[in-house]
């Protein structure tokens, strides 16, 4: 499932180019545009679900998938043992933008608590 106005979408189909840094047959890994932090990757799922609420109730498995490549670029990315941050803004308020549900995966500085 895709919609063709999906910003998130396009990156999955290729239409959008993005530094993509890991793949599986189900999740896609990139660089935020407008990193908040030295690491600052979204991981999502290829098929389109709006929010992770959506995708809780659609598929708790491929969320799960999306949650265990989260970790996994942390990994990879050299924060996972000075600690890191996944976030799934969800929803206006929260500061969700782009409705195709994401991971953001921040590290590589202190983060502060609470969020703004
Ligand atoms: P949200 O505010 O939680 O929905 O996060 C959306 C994120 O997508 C923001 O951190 C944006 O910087 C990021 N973003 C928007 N467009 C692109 C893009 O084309 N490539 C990579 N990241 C993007």
């Amino acid at each position: 499932m895709s919609t063709s106005d999906c910003l998130f979408c396009k990156i999955v189909s290729g239409e959008i180019p993005a530094e993509v840094v890991r793949e599986t047959d189900t999740t896609v890994a990139f660089r935020d545009i407008n990193p908040q932090a030295p690491t600052h990757v979204l991981v999502i799922p290829r098929e389109h679900h709006p929010t992770a609420a959506a995708l809780a109730s659609a598929d708790a498995g491929l969320l799960a998938a999306v949650l265990g490549e989260a970790h996994r670029v942390a990994v990879d990315e050299g924060v996972a043992d000075t600690g890191y941050r996944v976030v799934f803004n969800t929803g206006a308020q929260a500061g969700q933008t782009v409705f195709h549900v994401h991971a953001h995966v921040l590290g590589g500085r202190g983060l502060n608590w609470p969020p703004g």
